[in-house]
């Protein structure tokens, strides 16, 4: 069967997005114009029979309180030890990455890719970006990407391969394993590369 860009030799994968809060409804109609079947991830059920999973750009500290208070944190960790290929978008970036450098009071993330991130290490809302960033990795073009209360990763272990940085430095997409993450957006964009990348991943985990 052929995807938008995607050749797969089964099923269409099934991929839910983390649903607790965030930019949840951009992510979902992203992975359904790339042919992914999709659904909501609430609760610690809602992961079964996923063949990844996104979390989306929002408000870290928010998505870590709510998935703590609701069982589905710990359903997450087991998933990622499992294997289940995972993408985060900004604050997504922020509960994959094992360490938050400046977290707020109590803050704890999920874990799983060896970084360290800064919170809002590009400033402020109203210091948002939009830039093009090579990703030889994930596309031949430049990839469009937007920044709003991004993080950047400050430290990361030797398994994880950074994919992009930014002019001033900052690695602001990474991968270790199954695992995905970047600082920007890309589900705001109209740039899908990414996606398509992450569902490249599901296929490739899952063959
Ligand atoms: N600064 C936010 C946080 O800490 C992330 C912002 C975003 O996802 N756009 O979670």
């Amino acid at each position: 069967m052929t995807m938008t860009g995607i050749k797969t030799t089964g099923d269409q994968p099934a991929v839910g997005v983390f649903a607790l809060q965030g930019d949840v409804a951009e992510h979902e109609r992203v992975l359904t114009a790339l042919g992914a079947r999709v659904s909501k991830v609430r609760s610690g059920s809602d992961l079964e029979g996923l063949d990844g999973l996104i979390i989306p750009g929002g408000e870290s500290s928010v998505m870590d309180k709510l998935s703590r208070l609701l069982g589905l944190a710990p359903a997450i960790q087991s998933a990622v030890a499992d294997g289940l290929p995972v993408y985060g978008t900004c604050a997504g970036m922020i509960m994959l990455a094992d360490r938050i450098a400046n977290p707020i009071t109590g803050q704890q993330s999920l874990g799983g890719l060896d970084i360290t991130v800064r919170r809002n290490a590009f400033g402020s809302q109203v210091e948002s970006f939009e830039t093009s960033l090579g990703v030889d990795e994930v596309s031949d073009k430049l990839v469009h990407a937007v920044f709003i209360r991004a993080p950047a990763v400050t430290q990361s272990g030797p398994e994880v391969q950074v994919l992009t940085r930014v002019e001033t430095g900052e690695p602001v997409a990474v991968r270790q394993g199954n695992l995905l993450a970047t600082s920007f957006h890309p589900e705001v964009t109209g740039d899908w590369s990414f996606h398509r990348y992450f569902l490249e991943r599901i296929v490739a985990a899952r063959g």
